[in-house]
């Protein structure tokens, strides 16, 4: 069946299709109907005519969903088409994760993250409330067994109380035995009240709802292939041309944008390495999470319970999450592993996280933990995940240099998900601001 889309691209700029005819493959939902098959969107066949579209967003995870809804929300004038590889969003990295909203505590005075991360929070929670998208603050505790870990909360609550005014406070002996007694925390508790966690499903089933209410498009199982910049003075001044592969026939074909933005995710090295020059390509790291869940009811635990960072981990420690349903999961630990599809859980990490897991939960029934599912973070180094230690390092969030029209995300690891929409606002400032 052909589908051609009711809306059309109106644009300010005209730009020169070099391929006119694309009888697409391309997947499309609209009004939030997922079509992975028998769908499709024809392209223009006018030759000359103008670009298909004003911004097109590469990755249909969560960041890249809060980017195309908030430009495709900016004017009716812009058109806007999310290109994702899979049948439907957010299947990866989006949907491999803690569910945390992180209050921005850990990642050092001038990086993005904190920046992001705080101001990402604040939007999160009033979108969350204004379209009730299931979430809780339930806040969190960092816990310390020894002297230096005690050192490491003081240095994070300095931080916190003197840099970036982010709430934290000191949890007394007393209070922690009435609050949480099973928790094991010999030299001090410090409290994150405005951590909490976020069904981050229905988050991007609203951020895809926000978008093609804007008159946005969804373009399913279309893996972007190639792309190449138009116009040289500077790269991109014309445009850009994507060459684009449906993922259930192999069929391709080609649409133009006015805009690109790289929010590929595991992806997005591949992104960048398909529009510049061989010197300037850039290596992805692999640093995979192992989940482990506890369908036990003792012991029980309310409160997200981390371990004190460690300096220049690539992760937070083997952590207590929660679900919105109470479930207790523990993870994610920081194993290398060479290809971004290697996400089965590896068991042979269980001895190591229940030895981590024992020091602040003592009574914890081993024997209860099961392998549950692994996410893996796109590093651009294999380096820390904390400003504190060696090698940290920040999200790159920019428009490259030499180029015209393209914003290119790199490294969006944790707190990617807590980070999206104010890293859709970032975005929107690069290209409009
Ligand atoms: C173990 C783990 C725990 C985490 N915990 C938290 C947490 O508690 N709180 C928090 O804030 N953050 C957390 N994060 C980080 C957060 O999950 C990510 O930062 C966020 O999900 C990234 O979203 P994204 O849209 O950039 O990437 P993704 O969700 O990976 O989306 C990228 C999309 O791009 C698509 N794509 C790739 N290449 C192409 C192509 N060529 N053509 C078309 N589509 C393509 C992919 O299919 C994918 O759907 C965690 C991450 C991990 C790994």
């Amino acid at each position: 069946m052909t589908l051609l889309l009711t809306q059309r691209s109106r644009l300010t700029t005209p730009l020169t299709i070099r391929n006119a005819v694309t009888s697409s493959i391309l997947s499309i939902t609209r009004t939030g109907q997922q079509q992975h098959h028998g769908s499709y969107r024809l392209f223009s066949h006018t030759p000359a005519a103008h670009a298909d579209f004003t911004h097109a967003v590469i990755g249909g995870g969560v960041v890249g969903l809060a980017i195309a809804q908030q430009l495709a929300r900016r004017s009716s004038s812009h058109s806007t088409l999310l290109l994702e590889r899979h049948p439907a969003v957010g299947t990866e990295t989006s949907s491999r994760n803690s569910e945390v909203i992180h209050a921005g505590i850990y990642y050092g005075a001038d990086s993005l993250k904190t920046e992001l991360c705080i101001r990402g929070k604040y939007l999160l929670y009033e979108l969350c409330e204004k379209h009730s998208v299931p979430h809780k603050r339930v806040g969190k505790w960092i816990v310390a067994q020894n002297q230096t870990q005690r050192e490491a909360l003081q240095r994070i609550h300095d931080f916190c109380v003197n840099e970036i005014n982010v709430p934290v406070r000191w949890v007394s002996a007393e209070e922690a035995q009435r609050r949480e007694p099973s928790v094991r925390a010999e030299a001090g508790i410090l409290e994150s009240p405005t951590t909490g966690i976020i069904d981050s499903h229905s988050l991007m089933v609203c951020l895809q709802g926000r978008l093609e209410e804007a008159g946005g498009t969804v373009a399913l199982a279309s893996a972007v292939t190639a792309i190449k910049p138009l116009g040289d003075n500077p790269k991109g001044s014309e445009g850009w041309e994507l060459t684009v592969r449906d993922s259930s026939t192999g069929e391709t074909s080609t649409i133009t944008a006015e805009t690109i933005i790289n929010s590929a995710g595991l992806g997005a090295v591949d992104i960048h390495n398909m529009i510049v020059p061989p010197e300037q390509h850039k290596q992805m790291f692999y640093a995979k999470g192992n989940y482990f869940s506890y369908p036990a009811s003792s012991p029980k635990v309310s409160t997200l319970i981390y371990p004190a960072p460690e300096p220049g981990a690539g992760g937070l420690g083997t952590h207590l999450t929660l679900d919105l349903a109470g479930r207790i999961k523990f993870g994610p630990d920081v194993e290398w592993v060479d290809s971004p599809d290697d996400l089965a859980v590896n068991s042979a990490r269980l001895p190591e996280a229940i030895k981590e897991v024992k020091k602040y939960l003592p009574d914890l029934d081993e024997t209860q933990l099961q392998p549950d599912y692994a996410g893996i973070r796109p590093k651009l180094g294999k380096l820390g995940a904390v400003a504190h230690g060696k090698g940290f390092v920040d999200f790159v969030i920019r428009k490259e240099e030499g180029y015209e029209g393209w914003v290119n995300l790199l490294n969006i690891e944790s707190p990617g998900l807590t980070s999206s929409l104010a890293i859709a606002e970032k975005v929107e400032g690069l290209l409009y601001g």
